[in-house]
C-alpha cells in the first residue's frame, strides 16, 4: 500500500514538472532532422531526470536518508542545470537557427504544388496543377 501512495505521489510530481519540458521538446523535434549536440543534451537531460526521477522515489519510500538524499539530490540537480544552461545557451545562440534553416529547407524539398490539381475543362479528370495538358484526353488545361 505505502509503495503504491509513493508511486502515484512521486509519479504525479513527476508528471506535472516534466510535462511542459515534453511538450517543448515535441515542437523542437519536430525541426530536427539530423543529429545535433542539442539531441546530445535532451538525451543527457533525460537521464538525469529519470535518475532524479528515482532518487525522490527512493526516499520517499525511505530507502535513503535524509542526508543522503540531499546530497545526491544536490548533485543531480547542479549536473541538471548545467544540462539545462546548456540547451538553453544552443536554443538561444547559433543553433536555433542551424534548427530554422533545416525546417526551411525540409520544406523546401517538398513540391509546392503537392495536392493541387486542375481539373480538366473537356473531360472532368483531375490533373497535377504542373500538367499543361490532360493527361486523359490531352485538352489543353487552364490554371
Ligand atoms: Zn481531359
Amino acid at each position: 500500500m505505502i509503495y503504491l501512495l509513493c508511486g502515484i505521489l512521486s509519479g504525479s510530481v513527476l508528471g506535472a514538472i516534466c510535462i511542459p519540458l515534453f511538450r517543448k521538446e515535441e515542437t523542437l523535434e519536430s525541426a530536427i532532422i539530423e543529429e545535433t549536440e542539442w539531441d546530445l543534451l535532451q538525451r543527457k537531460k533525460e537521464v538525469i531526470l529519470g535518475n532524479i526521477q528515482d532518487l525522490d522515489f527512493e526516499y520517499k519510500c525511505g530507502k535513503l536518508s535524509q542526508e543522503d538524499y540531499q546530497k545526491i539530490r544536490g548533485e543531480m540537480g547542479a549536473e541538471a542545470a548545467v544540462i539545462f544552461q546548456d540547451i538553453e545557451n544552443l536554443e538561444s545562440t547559433a543553433d536555433l537557427d542551424a534548427l530554422l534553416r533545416r525546417e526551411i529547407s525540409a520544406r523546401k524539398s517538398k513540391p509546392k504544388t503537392a495536392g493541387r490539381t486542375s481539373q480538366c475543362s473537356a473531360c472532368g479528370v483531375a490533373n497535377p496543377a504542373t500538367n499543361k495538358f490532360c493527361a486523359e484526353c490531352g485538352a489543353k488545361l487552364k490554371h
